[in-house]
């Protein structure tokens, strides 16, 4: 399938200003984003085309290359080939991020975008030979959610290549041009120019005897298995930062992170919102009448008891303090909700239909008496 044009994905012209591009994937990236279209996988796509779109056209480098050579610019050498793109993170620390609120990809994209406004985003610089950032898509069970794991991951990236450590080769001699910033300083008037060097590719060195096994890359696919701690209190939009466990930096340049992105299965009993939980209880009609004890379940595994008070109505909410889930930001845990459904008996024996029967007959002795409609002349 032939690559969409970057700035036809924007919906904007080539030689368009840094502004109309970040306003411009602003935009796609709110019309697209997953969490405003669940379910729909063309949005998805959009999502990570617009990302991708972006991760080039926001970078002088990339999109001096894109324009120059068009997708062929990233079709081999570094950069672009992860199993799964970075989505335009520029080493915007939300470590442990996700709000639980559901919509924290909205506010990670802003800071993004506004990092780069207010002049952060620094380190993008020599970013050209650092490594992509990768994203792990997780789901887990509530249960796993409430305790916190640790689970062995298995993903495909590009490493470090074996035979060269991932340096690259062997002699490195410095570059001569750029004596090792990688950049070229040139002074127009008052203003400084900061361009990458041509000579080394803003590398700072030369490698004299490159690898053979990875052509002076440093970069060789594998198959990495990694430990990770998914902490207590994660949500589904959660994000997890592994710092330094991304794509493997050109010749030895910095590694880009991974990203563990935390989806939260649906339970069978338990309904979540944030921390609190919410669970159904039916009760029998002679419970909710005369009061009494009763067991329900809680997350961890064991059994609360529970006092049903005399009298109580259907669709009255019982709140169990402290029995719900835990939570990133705090170590305060959530309360369980218990909603009280109250149920009629379907079959009953002679016997107890007899008693029924007999309460009725007191009911009605004792004045309560009324029917629908003598309530409702009380409302009115
Ligand atoms: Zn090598
Ligand atoms: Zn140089």
């Amino acid at each position: 399938m032939a690559k969409q044009d970057y700035y036809n994905l924007l919906g904007i012209q080539k030689g368009a200003s840094d502004d109309e591009i970040k306003k411009a994937y602003r935009k796609m990236a709110m019309k697209y984003h997953p969490d405003r279209n669940p379910g729909d996988k063309s949005a998805e796509e959009k999502f990570k085309e617009v990302n991708e779109a972006y991760e080039v056209l926001k970078d002088p480098q990339k999109k001096a290359a894109y324009d120059q050579f068009g997708h062929s610019a990233f079709e081999n050498g570094m950069g672009s080939s992860g199993f799964n793109r970075g989505q335009g993170f520029s080493g915007f620390d939300f470590n442990f991020g996700g709000n639980g609120q559901g919509f924290s990809g909205f506010s990670d994209i802003f800071s993004d975008i506004f990092s780069d406004f207010m002049g952060g985003g620094s380190g993008r610089q020599q970013s050209a030979h650092k490594g992509e950032d990768l994203r792990y898509d997780m789901s887990i069970t509530l249960e796993q959610a409430f305790s916190g794991l640790t689970t062995e991951i298995s993903f495909r990236r590009n490493g470090k290549c074996k035979k060269c450590d991932g340096k690259g080769g062997e002699n490195k001699t410095t570059c001569s041009r750029c004596n090792g910033s990688g950049v070229i300083n040139t002074r127009h008037g008052f203003f400084m120019n900061q361009q990458v060097c041509p000579e080394c590719n803003g590398l700072g060195y030369k490698i004299v005897n490159p690898c053979r096994e990875c052509n002076g890359t440093g970069i060789a696919v594998e198959t990495k298995k990694l430990e990770v701690k998914i902490p207590s209190g994660v949500d589904s939009g959660t994000r997890l930062r592994v710092r330094g466990e991304g794509e493997a930096g050109f010749a030895g340049s910095e590694p880009g992170d991974l990203y563990i992105y935390i989806t939260v299965k649906k339970h069978k009993i338990f309904e979540r919102d944030n921390k609190n939980l919410y669970i159904n209880v039916p009760i029998n009609f002679t419970t909710a009448a005369l009061g009494g004890d009763i067991e329900v379940p809680t997350i961890e595994g064991t059994k609360a008891d529970v006092k049903i008070p005399k009298g109580i109505q259907n669709g009255e909410k019982l709140r169990l303090r402290g029995k719900g889930m835990t939570s990133l930001n705090s170590s305060l845990r959530g309360d369980m909700y218990l909603n009280i459904s109250i149920e009629t008996p379907t079959k009953l024996t002679p016997h107890q239909e007899d008693l029924l029967r007999q309460f009725e007959e007191d009911r009605k002795n004792n004045g309560d008496n009324k029917n629908f409609f003598d309530k409702i002349k009380d409302w009115l």
